[in-house]
Protein backbone atom coordinates (compact mmCIF):
# COMPACT_ATOMS: atom_id res chain seq x y z
CA UNK A 1 0.00 0.00 0.00
CA UNK A 2 0.79 3.62 -0.79
CA UNK A 3 0.22 6.24 1.68
CA UNK A 4 0.62 9.73 2.14
CA UNK A 5 0.84 11.57 5.05
CA UNK A 6 0.34 15.27 4.91
CA UNK A 7 0.71 17.12 8.32
CA UNK A 8 2.26 20.96 9.27
CA UNK A 9 5.10 19.70 11.22
CA UNK A 10 7.25 16.92 11.96
CA UNK A 11 9.73 15.71 14.48
CA UNK A 12 12.76 16.37 14.40
CA UNK A 13 12.75 18.69 11.99
CA UNK A 14 10.04 21.14 13.31
CA UNK A 15 7.61 20.61 16.19
CA UNK A 16 5.25 22.42 18.49
CA UNK A 17 3.37 19.55 19.92
CA UNK A 18 2.78 16.18 20.11
CA UNK A 19 1.53 16.55 16.34
CA UNK A 20 4.48 16.43 15.09
CA UNK A 21 5.97 13.37 17.65
CA UNK A 22 3.22 11.55 15.70
CA UNK A 23 3.48 12.39 12.26
CA UNK A 24 7.60 11.75 12.54
CA UNK A 25 7.32 8.33 14.28
CA UNK A 26 4.03 6.57 12.64
CA UNK A 27 5.48 6.42 9.44
CA UNK A 28 8.56 4.12 10.72
CA UNK A 29 6.00 2.05 12.53
CA UNK A 30 3.90 1.86 9.20
CA UNK A 31 6.62 0.63 6.73
CA UNK A 32 7.73 -2.48 9.11
CA UNK A 33 4.15 -3.71 8.07
CA UNK A 34 4.82 -3.29 4.54
CA UNK A 35 3.52 0.64 3.67
CA UNK A 36 5.51 3.17 1.71
CA UNK A 37 4.51 6.25 3.63
CA UNK A 38 5.64 9.44 2.18
CA UNK A 39 5.14 12.59 3.98
CA UNK A 40 4.22 15.95 2.82
CA UNK A 41 5.40 18.85 5.05
CA UNK A 42 6.19 22.53 4.20
CA UNK A 43 9.35 23.33 3.73
CA UNK A 44 10.15 25.80 6.55
CA UNK A 45 13.36 27.20 6.97
CA UNK A 46 14.34 24.46 9.78
CA UNK A 47 14.16 21.83 6.62
CA UNK A 48 16.49 23.94 4.12
CA UNK A 49 19.61 21.62 4.25
CA UNK A 50 16.99 18.06 3.73
CA UNK A 51 15.39 20.42 1.34
CA UNK A 52 18.87 20.90 -0.61
CA UNK A 53 19.45 17.12 -0.71
CA UNK A 54 16.19 16.70 -2.49
CA UNK A 55 14.84 16.40 -6.35
CA UNK A 56 12.51 18.40 -7.90
CA UNK A 57 9.35 16.42 -8.44
CA UNK A 58 6.93 18.40 -9.12
CA UNK A 59 6.39 22.39 -9.81
CA UNK A 60 3.69 24.92 -10.39
CA UNK A 61 3.38 28.31 -11.66
CA UNK A 62 1.29 29.65 -8.98
CA UNK A 63 0.59 27.70 -5.60
CA UNK A 64 -1.16 30.60 -3.84
CA UNK A 65 0.42 33.87 -5.11
CA UNK A 66 3.95 32.24 -5.97
CA UNK A 67 5.80 29.82 -7.72
CA UNK A 68 6.50 26.71 -5.39
CA UNK A 69 7.99 22.75 -6.38
CA UNK A 70 7.41 19.62 -4.62
CA UNK A 71 10.83 18.04 -3.33
CA UNK A 72 11.16 14.31 -2.60
CA UNK A 73 14.27 13.67 0.03
CA UNK A 74 14.56 11.20 2.65
CA UNK A 75 15.85 12.15 5.97
CA UNK A 76 15.91 10.65 9.49
CA UNK A 77 14.45 7.38 8.25
CA UNK A 78 11.82 9.41 6.54
CA UNK A 79 10.65 9.64 2.72
CA UNK A 80 9.08 13.29 2.69
CA UNK A 81 7.75 15.61 0.28
CA UNK A 82 8.87 18.61 0.84
CA UNK A 83 6.18 21.18 -0.31
CA UNK A 84 8.93 24.46 -1.14
CA UNK A 85 6.61 27.25 -1.35
CA UNK A 86 8.73 30.78 0.18
CA UNK A 87 6.30 33.05 -0.48
CA UNK A 88 3.98 30.88 2.23
CA UNK A 89 7.26 29.26 4.29
CA UNK A 90 9.77 30.73 3.76
CA UNK A 91 9.56 32.96 7.23
CA UNK A 92 11.68 32.48 10.63
CA UNK A 93 9.72 32.15 13.60
CA UNK A 94 6.83 29.99 14.78
CA UNK A 95 5.58 28.29 11.89
CA UNK A 96 1.40 29.14 13.08
CA UNK A 97 2.39 32.29 14.57
CA UNK A 98 4.26 35.67 13.12
CA UNK A 99 6.25 37.76 15.41
CA UNK A 100 3.26 39.77 17.33
CA UNK A 101 2.22 36.36 18.67
CA UNK A 102 -1.23 36.09 16.35
CA UNK A 103 -1.90 33.94 13.50
CA UNK A 104 0.23 34.70 10.36
CA UNK A 105 -2.60 36.99 8.25
CA UNK A 106 -2.43 34.43 5.20
CA UNK A 107 -2.55 30.89 7.38
CA UNK A 108 -5.71 30.11 5.21
CA UNK A 109 -3.78 30.21 1.92
CA UNK A 110 -0.38 28.60 3.00
CA UNK A 111 -2.43 25.52 4.88
CA UNK A 112 -4.95 25.81 1.93
CA UNK A 113 -1.84 25.42 -0.13
CA UNK A 114 -0.40 22.26 1.45
CA UNK A 115 -4.06 20.59 1.42
CA UNK A 116 -3.73 21.30 -2.37
CA UNK A 117 -0.71 19.68 -2.88
CA UNK A 118 -2.00 16.55 -0.95
CA UNK A 119 -4.85 16.34 -3.68
CA UNK A 120 -2.40 17.16 -6.56
CA UNK A 121 -0.05 14.42 -5.26
CA UNK A 122 -3.48 12.52 -4.99
CA UNK A 123 -4.19 12.53 -8.15
CA UNK A 124 -1.28 10.79 -9.39
CA UNK A 125 0.56 14.18 -10.47
CA UNK A 126 4.29 13.46 -8.65
CA UNK A 127 4.45 10.58 -11.51
CA UNK A 128 5.87 7.12 -10.37
CA UNK A 129 4.20 7.08 -7.24
CA UNK A 130 0.49 7.63 -6.29
CA UNK A 131 -0.98 7.03 -2.99
CA UNK A 132 -3.85 4.14 -2.35
CA UNK A 133 -4.98 6.37 0.40
CA UNK A 134 -4.00 9.70 1.88
CA UNK A 135 -4.25 10.22 5.68
CA UNK A 136 -4.61 14.24 6.46
CA UNK A 137 -3.80 15.39 9.94
CA UNK A 138 -5.43 18.75 11.83
CA UNK A 139 -7.28 21.64 10.27
CA UNK A 140 -3.91 22.27 8.37
CA UNK A 141 -4.68 19.34 5.96
CA UNK A 142 -8.34 19.68 6.20
CA UNK A 143 -9.05 21.21 2.61
CA UNK A 144 -7.89 17.88 1.21
CA UNK A 145 -10.77 15.85 0.80
CA UNK A 146 -12.54 18.95 -0.78
CA UNK A 147 -10.09 19.41 -3.14
CA UNK A 148 -10.64 15.98 -4.48
CA UNK A 149 -14.19 16.70 -4.77
CA UNK A 150 -13.32 19.53 -7.12
CA UNK A 151 -11.99 16.70 -9.73
CA UNK A 152 -14.22 14.40 -12.00
CA UNK A 153 -12.89 11.42 -12.02
CA UNK A 154 -11.12 8.39 -9.06
CA UNK A 155 -9.06 9.72 -6.16
CA UNK A 156 -8.17 8.10 -3.79
CA UNK A 157 -9.99 7.85 -0.39
CA UNK A 158 -8.82 10.35 2.73
CA UNK A 159 -8.48 9.56 6.49
CA UNK A 160 -8.39 12.45 8.54
CA UNK A 161 -6.79 12.60 12.11
CA UNK A 162 -7.88 14.73 14.34
CA UNK A 163 -5.00 15.75 16.87
CA UNK A 164 -6.83 18.69 18.46
CA UNK A 165 -10.58 19.65 18.02
CA UNK A 166 -9.23 23.14 19.62
CA UNK A 167 -8.21 24.09 16.40
CA UNK A 168 -10.08 23.88 13.71
CA UNK A 169 -8.79 26.66 10.89
CA UNK A 170 -12.05 28.81 10.24
CA UNK A 171 -12.03 31.73 8.21
CA UNK A 172 -14.64 34.33 6.43
CA UNK A 173 -16.53 33.40 3.73
CA UNK A 174 -15.45 35.51 1.65
CA UNK A 175 -11.75 33.99 1.04
CA UNK A 176 -13.82 31.09 -0.79
CA UNK A 177 -12.47 31.93 -3.98
CA UNK A 178 -8.96 32.99 -3.09
CA UNK A 179 -8.89 29.21 -1.52
CA UNK A 180 -9.80 27.96 -4.84
CA UNK A 181 -13.12 26.33 -3.50
CA UNK A 182 -15.70 25.87 -6.12
CA UNK A 183 -18.88 28.15 -5.04
CA UNK A 184 -21.08 24.71 -4.90
CA UNK A 185 -18.93 23.30 -2.01
CA UNK A 186 -20.47 26.04 0.27
CA UNK A 187 -22.79 23.99 1.83
CA UNK A 188 -23.61 21.99 4.99
CA UNK A 189 -22.27 18.52 3.40
CA UNK A 190 -18.96 20.38 2.39
CA UNK A 191 -17.23 23.45 3.81
CA UNK A 192 -19.38 25.74 5.32
CA UNK A 193 -19.42 25.63 8.82
CA UNK A 194 -22.01 28.71 10.67
CA UNK A 195 -21.98 31.02 7.54
CA UNK A 196 -17.59 30.77 7.61
CA UNK A 197 -15.46 28.31 5.61
CA UNK A 198 -13.61 25.64 8.11
CA UNK A 199 -10.81 23.47 7.01
CA UNK A 200 -11.31 20.78 9.77
CA UNK A 201 -15.89 21.21 9.32
CA UNK A 202 -14.94 20.09 5.44
CA UNK A 203 -12.17 17.30 6.51
CA UNK A 204 -14.63 15.60 8.78
CA UNK A 205 -17.87 16.27 6.54
CA UNK A 206 -15.71 14.64 3.40
CA UNK A 207 -13.10 12.00 4.51
CA UNK A 208 -14.31 8.45 4.15
CA UNK A 209 -12.99 8.22 7.98
CA UNK A 210 -11.79 9.74 10.90
CA UNK A 211 -9.46 9.02 13.21
CA UNK A 212 -8.48 10.40 16.82
CA UNK A 213 -5.77 9.71 19.37
CA UNK A 214 -7.57 7.77 21.95
CA UNK A 215 -10.88 5.70 22.44
CA UNK A 216 -11.73 8.40 25.14
CA UNK A 217 -11.13 11.17 22.98
CA UNK A 218 -13.22 9.78 20.31
CA UNK A 219 -16.31 9.13 23.01
CA UNK A 220 -15.28 12.48 24.08
CA UNK A 221 -15.67 14.35 20.70
CA UNK A 222 -19.50 13.27 20.42
CA UNK A 223 -20.45 15.45 23.37
CA UNK A 224 -20.88 19.01 23.39
CA UNK A 225 -18.90 20.36 26.28
CA UNK A 226 -15.55 18.24 24.10
CA UNK A 227 -16.89 18.69 20.45
CA UNK A 228 -16.43 22.46 20.21
CA UNK A 229 -19.59 23.22 18.12
CA UNK A 230 -18.38 19.63 16.12
CA UNK A 231 -19.93 17.04 18.39
CA UNK A 232 -23.05 16.67 16.34
CA UNK A 233 -21.47 16.20 13.09
CA UNK A 234 -19.41 13.57 14.74
CA UNK A 235 -22.05 11.97 16.20
CA UNK A 236 -23.67 11.27 12.59
CA UNK A 237 -20.23 9.86 11.47
CA UNK A 238 -19.72 7.74 14.56
CA UNK A 239 -19.64 4.53 12.49
CA UNK A 240 -16.55 6.21 10.44
CA UNK A 241 -15.08 7.37 14.20
CA UNK A 242 -12.36 5.47 15.62
CA UNK A 243 -10.07 6.18 18.49
CA UNK A 244 -6.72 4.68 18.27
CA UNK A 245 -3.87 5.46 20.89
CA UNK A 246 -0.70 7.72 20.16
CA UNK A 247 2.49 5.34 20.76
CA UNK A 248 5.72 7.00 21.20
CA UNK A 249 9.48 6.70 19.11
CA UNK A 250 11.26 4.24 21.53
CA UNK A 251 14.22 4.65 19.77
CA UNK A 252 14.19 8.50 20.50
CA UNK A 253 12.66 7.79 23.90
CA UNK A 254 14.74 5.23 25.86
CA UNK A 255 16.39 6.22 29.06
CA UNK A 256 19.29 3.47 28.40
CA UNK A 257 20.63 5.16 25.08
CA UNK A 258 19.13 9.03 25.36
CA UNK A 259 22.04 11.49 24.50
CA UNK A 260 20.39 14.27 26.78
CA UNK A 261 20.49 12.75 29.85
CA UNK A 262 23.89 12.67 32.39
CA UNK A 263 23.28 9.11 33.29
CA UNK A 264 21.15 6.30 31.48
CA UNK A 265 19.48 4.13 33.31
CA UNK A 266 17.26 0.78 32.63
CA UNK A 267 14.15 -0.35 34.84
CA UNK A 268 16.65 -3.97 35.88
CA UNK A 269 18.98 -0.48 36.54
CA UNK A 270 17.49 2.39 37.58
CA UNK A 271 20.40 4.10 39.65
CA UNK A 272 21.19 6.86 37.02
CA UNK A 273 17.62 8.33 37.41
CA UNK A 274 19.07 10.10 41.07
CA UNK A 275 22.46 11.90 38.89
CA UNK A 276 19.63 13.00 36.47
CA UNK A 277 17.82 14.22 38.97
CA UNK A 278 21.04 16.45 40.77
CA UNK A 279 20.95 17.63 37.38
CA UNK A 280 17.57 18.71 36.92
CA UNK A 281 18.05 20.16 40.85
CA UNK A 282 21.09 22.70 39.65
CA UNK A 283 19.41 23.20 36.59
CA UNK A 284 16.18 24.61 38.08
CA UNK A 285 17.95 26.15 41.59
CA UNK A 286 16.25 23.50 43.70
CA UNK A 287 17.60 22.31 47.13
CA UNK A 288 18.40 18.45 46.58
CA UNK A 289 16.51 16.55 49.47
CA UNK A 290 14.39 13.40 49.36
CA UNK A 291 10.54 14.29 48.82
CA UNK A 292 9.43 13.51 45.27
CA UNK A 293 10.50 15.86 42.57
CA UNK A 294 7.11 16.46 40.33
CA UNK A 295 8.09 17.85 36.86
CA UNK A 296 5.76 19.93 33.94
CA UNK A 297 6.31 19.71 30.79
CA UNK A 298 3.47 21.70 28.76
CA UNK A 299 2.45 24.37 26.46
CA UNK A 300 0.93 26.74 28.79
CA UNK A 301 -2.64 27.25 27.82
CA UNK A 302 -5.54 26.82 30.02
CA UNK A 303 -6.36 23.34 27.82
CA UNK A 304 -3.53 22.20 30.33
CA UNK A 305 -4.96 23.31 33.55
CA UNK A 306 -1.60 24.81 34.83
CA UNK A 307 -3.82 27.38 36.59
CA UNK A 308 -5.09 24.56 38.64
CA UNK A 309 -1.73 23.59 39.80
CA UNK A 310 -0.86 27.29 41.19
CA UNK A 311 -3.36 26.55 43.63
CA UNK A 312 -1.93 23.20 45.03
CA UNK A 313 1.64 24.50 45.03
CA UNK A 314 1.54 25.14 48.85
CA UNK A 315 0.29 21.87 49.94
CA UNK A 316 2.53 20.10 47.45
CA UNK A 317 6.00 22.57 48.62
CA UNK A 318 4.30 22.02 52.52
CA UNK A 319 4.55 18.24 52.01
CA UNK A 320 8.14 18.42 51.18
CA UNK A 321 7.58 17.80 47.01
CA UNK A 322 9.25 20.28 44.62
CA UNK A 323 8.73 21.20 41.05
CA UNK A 324 10.41 21.80 38.25
CA UNK A 325 8.22 23.72 35.38
CA UNK A 326 9.33 24.07 31.54
CA UNK A 327 6.92 25.48 28.94
CA UNK A 328 5.74 28.71 27.13
CA UNK A 329 2.67 30.35 26.16
CA UNK A 330 -0.14 32.11 27.91
CA UNK A 331 1.89 35.25 29.44
CA UNK A 332 -0.28 35.38 32.93
CA UNK A 333 0.61 31.79 33.42
CA UNK A 334 4.54 32.47 32.48
CA UNK A 335 4.62 34.96 35.16
CA UNK A 336 2.40 33.17 37.56
CA UNK A 337 5.09 30.22 37.65
CA UNK A 338 8.45 32.32 37.88
CA UNK A 339 7.04 34.17 40.54
CA UNK A 340 6.08 30.88 42.45
CA UNK A 341 9.84 30.12 41.96
CA UNK A 342 10.43 32.94 43.70
CA UNK A 343 8.01 32.77 46.53
CA UNK A 344 8.85 28.94 46.93
CA UNK A 345 12.56 29.68 46.66
CA UNK A 346 14.26 26.33 46.38
CA UNK A 347 11.55 24.12 46.34
CA UNK A 348 9.96 25.27 42.64
CA UNK A 349 11.78 26.01 40.21
CA UNK A 350 10.51 27.14 36.18
CA UNK A 351 12.36 27.56 33.00
CA UNK A 352 10.15 29.32 30.39
CA UNK A 353 10.57 28.53 26.96
CA UNK A 354 10.79 25.16 24.78
CA UNK A 355 13.98 22.92 24.85
CA UNK A 356 13.76 19.51 23.54
CA UNK A 357 17.00 18.04 25.15
CA UNK A 358 16.03 20.17 28.68
CA UNK A 359 12.19 18.03 28.34
CA UNK A 360 13.67 14.69 28.48
CA UNK A 361 16.64 15.44 30.88
CA UNK A 362 13.58 16.32 33.19
CA UNK A 363 11.71 12.83 32.25
CA UNK A 364 14.55 11.04 33.47
CA UNK A 365 15.17 13.26 36.78
CA UNK A 366 12.01 13.72 38.10
CA UNK A 367 9.76 11.48 40.58
CA UNK A 368 6.30 12.66 38.85
CA UNK A 369 5.01 14.51 35.50
CA UNK A 370 2.01 16.48 35.90
CA UNK A 371 -0.68 16.74 33.52
CA UNK A 372 -3.78 17.88 34.87
CA UNK A 373 -5.29 18.69 31.65
CA UNK A 374 -9.03 20.37 31.13
CA UNK A 375 -9.32 17.73 28.19
CA UNK A 376 -6.23 16.04 26.48
CA UNK A 377 -6.55 14.03 22.69
CA UNK A 378 -3.90 11.76 23.91
CA UNK A 379 -1.04 13.32 25.70
CA UNK A 380 2.58 12.22 25.00
CA UNK A 381 4.28 13.55 28.24
CA UNK A 382 2.57 10.48 30.00
CA UNK A 383 3.92 8.37 27.50
CA UNK A 384 7.62 9.52 28.43
CA UNK A 385 7.06 9.47 31.91
CA UNK A 386 5.65 5.77 31.84
CA UNK A 387 8.86 4.71 29.76
CA UNK A 388 11.31 6.87 31.86
CA UNK A 389 10.00 5.44 34.97
CA UNK A 390 8.76 9.10 35.66
CA UNK A 391 5.05 8.23 37.72
CA UNK A 392 2.17 10.26 36.09
CA UNK A 393 -0.28 11.85 37.90
CA UNK A 394 -2.78 12.73 35.25
CA UNK A 395 -6.58 14.54 34.59
CA UNK A 396 -8.78 12.06 34.04
CA UNK A 397 -9.60 12.68 30.40
CA UNK A 398 -8.75 11.85 27.15
CA UNK A 399 -5.71 9.92 26.08
CA UNK A 400 -4.77 10.22 30.02
CA UNK A 401 -7.76 8.35 31.42
CA UNK A 402 -6.56 5.37 28.68
CA UNK A 403 -2.93 4.91 28.95
CA UNK A 404 -2.28 5.32 33.44
CA UNK A 405 -3.49 3.19 35.85
CA UNK A 406 -4.41 4.92 38.93
CA UNK A 407 -2.84 3.81 42.22
CA UNK A 408 -5.78 3.05 44.21
CA UNK A 409 -6.08 0.35 46.33
CA UNK A 410 -7.36 -2.17 43.91
CA UNK A 411 -4.99 -1.38 41.64
CA UNK A 412 -2.08 -1.68 44.19
CA UNK A 413 -3.15 -4.85 46.06
CA UNK A 414 -3.16 -6.48 42.50
CA UNK A 415 0.04 -4.75 41.57
CA UNK A 416 -1.17 -3.05 38.48
CA UNK A 417 -0.62 0.77 39.39
CA UNK A 418 1.72 2.84 36.38
CA UNK A 419 0.66 6.15 38.22
CA UNK A 420 -2.53 8.64 39.49
CA UNK A 421 -5.66 9.98 38.15
CA UNK A 422 -7.82 12.66 39.49
CA UNK A 423 -11.41 13.39 38.61
CA UNK A 424 -13.36 15.71 38.35
CA UNK A 425 -10.80 18.06 36.74
CA UNK A 426 -10.42 20.62 39.66
CA UNK A 427 -7.56 22.27 42.10
CA UNK A 428 -8.97 20.27 44.97
CA UNK A 429 -8.55 16.73 43.25
CA UNK A 430 -5.18 17.26 41.79
CA UNK A 431 -4.17 18.19 45.68
CA UNK A 432 -5.44 15.06 46.22
CA UNK A 433 -3.74 13.10 43.89
CA UNK A 434 -0.58 14.94 44.70
CA UNK A 435 -0.72 13.97 48.33
CA UNK A 436 -1.57 10.62 47.17
CA UNK A 437 1.66 10.59 45.21
CA UNK A 438 3.50 11.96 48.02
CA UNK A 439 2.36 9.15 50.07
CA UNK A 440 3.60 6.59 48.12
CA UNK A 441 6.61 8.06 47.61
CA UNK A 442 7.35 7.74 51.24
CA UNK A 443 6.91 4.08 50.79
CA UNK A 444 10.31 3.83 48.66
CA UNK A 445 9.88 -0.31 48.06
CA UNK A 446 6.18 0.45 46.95
CA UNK A 447 7.52 3.38 44.31
CA UNK A 448 10.22 1.76 43.24
CA UNK A 449 7.74 -1.10 41.92
CA UNK A 450 5.55 1.08 40.68
CA UNK A 451 8.82 2.66 38.43
CA UNK A 452 9.41 -1.11 36.94
CA UNK A 453 5.53 -1.59 36.11
CA UNK A 454 5.70 2.17 34.27
CA UNK A 455 8.75 1.29 32.80
CA UNK A 456 7.83 -1.98 31.45
CA UNK A 457 4.03 -0.45 30.43
CA UNK A 458 4.11 -0.87 26.77
CA UNK A 459 4.00 2.49 25.19
CA UNK A 460 5.48 1.87 21.26
CA UNK A 461 3.64 2.12 18.26
CA UNK A 462 3.51 -1.65 17.61
CA UNK A 463 -0.38 -2.24 17.88
CA UNK A 464 -1.55 1.17 17.20
CA UNK A 465 -0.01 1.11 13.75
CA UNK A 466 -1.71 -2.68 13.07
CA UNK A 467 -5.20 -0.07 13.72
CA UNK A 468 -4.41 2.49 11.46
CA UNK A 469 -3.45 0.27 9.02
CA UNK A 470 -6.70 -1.75 9.50
CA UNK A 471 -8.60 1.44 8.56
CA UNK A 472 -6.50 2.61 5.35
CA UNK A 473 -7.18 -1.24 4.56
CA UNK A 474 -11.18 -0.35 4.73
CA UNK A 475 -11.11 2.90 3.37
CA UNK A 476 -8.94 1.22 0.46
CA UNK A 477 -12.00 -1.61 0.31
CA UNK A 478 -14.75 0.51 0.56
P1 LIG B 1 0.22 19.05 22.90
O1 LIG B 1 0.43 18.46 21.55
O2 LIG B 1 -1.19 19.39 23.22
O3 LIG B 1 1.14 20.19 23.21
P2 LIG B 1 1.26 16.49 23.88
O4 LIG B 1 1.44 15.97 25.26
O5 LIG B 1 0.53 15.62 22.93
O6 LIG B 1 0.58 17.94 24.02
O7 LIG B 1 2.67 16.79 23.23
C1 LIG B 1 3.51 17.79 23.71
C2 LIG B 1 4.90 17.54 23.18
O8 LIG B 1 5.64 18.75 23.23
C3 LIG B 1 5.68 16.54 24.01
O9 LIG B 1 6.61 15.88 23.18
C4 LIG B 1 6.39 17.44 25.03
O10 LIG B 1 7.56 16.83 25.54
C5 LIG B 1 6.71 18.63 24.17
N1 LIG B 1 6.81 19.89 24.89
C6 LIG B 1 5.80 20.67 25.36
N2 LIG B 1 6.28 21.79 25.91
C7 LIG B 1 7.63 21.73 25.80
C8 LIG B 1 8.70 22.60 26.17
N3 LIG B 1 8.47 23.76 26.77
N4 LIG B 1 9.97 22.21 25.87
C9 LIG B 1 10.20 21.03 25.28
N5 LIG B 1 9.23 20.17 24.90
C10 LIG B 1 7.96 20.51 25.15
Amino acid sequence: MNLLFVASECTPFVKTGGLADVIGAVPKALAALGVSVRVLIPSYPELASVLGSGKEVMGFDDLFGGPARLVSAKAEGLELVLLDAPHLFDRVGNIYLGPDGQDWPDNDLRFAALSYAGAQIGLGLLGGWTPDVINAHDWQAGLVPAYLAQHDGPVPPVVTTIHNIAFQGVFDATRLSALRLNADQFTTQGVEYYGKVSFLKAALALSQKITTVSPTYAAELMLPEFGMGLDGLLRERQADLHGILNGIDLDVWDPETDPALVAPYSARSPKGKARNRSEIEGRFGLTPGEGPLFCVISRMTSQKGLDLLLDCLPALVGQGGKLAVLGSGDRDLERAYVKASTQYAGAVGTIIGYDEDLSHLMQAGSDAILIPSRFEPCGLTQLYGLRYGTLPVVARTGGLADTVIDANDAALAADCATGFQFAPINATMLGNAISRACAVHAQPKLWAAMMRRAMRHPVGWDVSAKAYLDVYQAVQKG
